[in-house]
């Protein structure tokens, strides 16, 4: 059922001529996206009151609005006050409430930023912001700062530098192409933006994050499957947020990335009112996994501006968790993160499952609530390790032995390192000493 009831009813809407053929044509469906409240009302159906459109107009200044055709007709239009699919997509005069915790930039993301759209925030790996556009605005955007800020679409010349900073860098090993939607640039475009990338030697694997199998999974042709086929192993991290975005068209889009051998994840965001419901995430996961594609991360929401009414409190995500682990595949259960405000980068959050501890006995508790002990080895001879690997016993290829330094946590657990203690750097105790 690709052509229903009511997507014939929004392409009669846009276009008395429209047929199936324009509705799968994906520019077909980017001219006739929804960028106002007059058209969503007539193409829609849904009417709101005088008030609430002024409301909604207001809201709209702030942060523009763009619904494709193909995502509209996923509202169920009789019961769209409670529609996960309405509430992703159509404003809330509720974005224009703003807290003093929220941020334009939460993540930091132009401050850690070596070159134009590149951001280097962990050791082998960058974000290359290729596209600043989207075919569709979520309203829970992270990066809403800059949302319909499409005066131009970024050219070659302007990622170049971006190119030459990864090449010049041979610790980066991963590249993730983001944006905006790396799959809005044309299929030549993309195609000579992978090729540069993929010939830079180190350069291991590049990821690409789309919505696209979202919110416009026709974009998901045979000619950009062919070239996204052409380079090094590329992964895909789509963007489902709820089960009721697998559709049919979604299935088929995924199915044939998956085919051509491209490895999928999907990135799902914790969203009050949409998703924050632990029944609805696993039969969001379970979805996932039928389709081949494997949970990554559960988001906590950002900090970003305008997000305020999305937020549940991170117990919420906790007790989703708790939900998860154990009751269901471990295939089926993704990392949940809290993107560090102030650039800190992805930490991992989890219900707590080692209880106690002893010198040689570890006490566990299981997802049923089972209390175990774990014994630890009587004698254990660990290798010392001073990163000189062709004097180790252990047999790593030294070619294969990465050559970035110990940081953080790591750093305090090695072998090698002498430091005891990691301090913020303005700390006034240890600025007296110095006194
Ligand atoms: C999320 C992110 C990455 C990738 O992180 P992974 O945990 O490897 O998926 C890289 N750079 C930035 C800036 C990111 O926000």
């Amino acid at each position: 059922m690709i052509f229903n009831k009511k997507q014939q009813d929004i392409a009669k809407n846009i276009d008395n001529n429209a047929d199936i053929s324009k509705w799968k044509n994906w520019k077909w469906q980017l001219k006739h996206s929804i960028t106002d409240i007059d058209r969503f009302e007539k193409i829609s159906g849904i009417k709101f009151s005088a008030d609430r459109k002024e409301e909604l107009q207001e809201t709209l200044d702030k942060f523009p609005l763009s619904i494709t055709p193909y995502y509209m007709s996923l509202i169920n239009t009789d019961n769209y006050e409670y529609d996960p699919v309405f509430h992703q997509s159509f404003p809330s005069p509720s974005e224009l409430i703003t807290n003093k915790y929220d941020m334009k930039d939460p993540l930091a993301e132009d401050k850690d930023s070596p070159a134009p759209h590149l951001t280097h925030r962990y050791p082998d790996r960058v974000l290359f912001h290729v596209s600043n556009v989207c075919s569709m605005y979520c309203r829970h955007c992270t990066r809403k700062r800059k949302v319909g800020d499409n005066s131009h679409t970024c050219g070659m010349e302007e990622l170049e530098p971006g190119i030459k900073y990864i090449s010049e860098h041979p610790e980066i090993r991963d590249v993730l192409l983001s944006g905006g939607d790396p799959f809005m640039l044309s299929d030549e475009y993309l195609d000579s933006i992978l090729e540069k990338i993929s010939a830079i030697e180190h350069v291991e694997i590049i990821r690409i994050g789309s919505r696209m199998p979202v919110v416009l999974p026709y974009r998901i042709t045979d000619g950009l499957i062919n070239v996204l086929k052409k380079y090094k192993p590329v992964y895909v991290n789509t963007h489902f947020n709820h089960p009721r975005e697998m559709s049919k068209s979604a299935q088929e889009a995924v199915a044939k990335l998956v085919d051509a051998g491209i490895v999928m994840g999907n990135q799902t965001v914790l969203l009050a009112g949409v998703n924050d419901c632990p029944r609805i995430i696993k039969s969001l996961c379970h979805k996932l996994l039928k389709n081949r594609v494997r949970p990554y991360y559960l988001y906590q929401c950002d900090l970003s501006e305008g997000l305020t009414h999305f937020r549940t409190p991170v117990g919420k995500g906790i007790e989703i968790m708790e939900s998860l682990i154990g009751h269901t595949s471990g295939l089926a259960v993704p990392t949940y993160v809290i993107d560090a405000p102030g650039g800190g980068g992805k930490i991992p959050v989890m219900p707590q499952y080692l209880i106690s501890w002893s010198t040689n006995k570890v006490i566990l508790r299981n997802y049923e609530g089972v209390i175990t002990t774990y014994k630890e080895p009587d004698s254990y001879e660990p290798t010392f390790c001073n990163r000189k690997c062709d004097e180790c016993d252990l047999q790593l290829n030294l070619e294969e032995a990465s050559e970035t330094a110990n940081i953080g946590i790591q750093m305090l657990l090695s072998d090698e390192d002498k430091t005891i203690s990691l301090t913020p750097a303005d700390n006034a105790r240890y600025d007296r000493r110095d006194e």
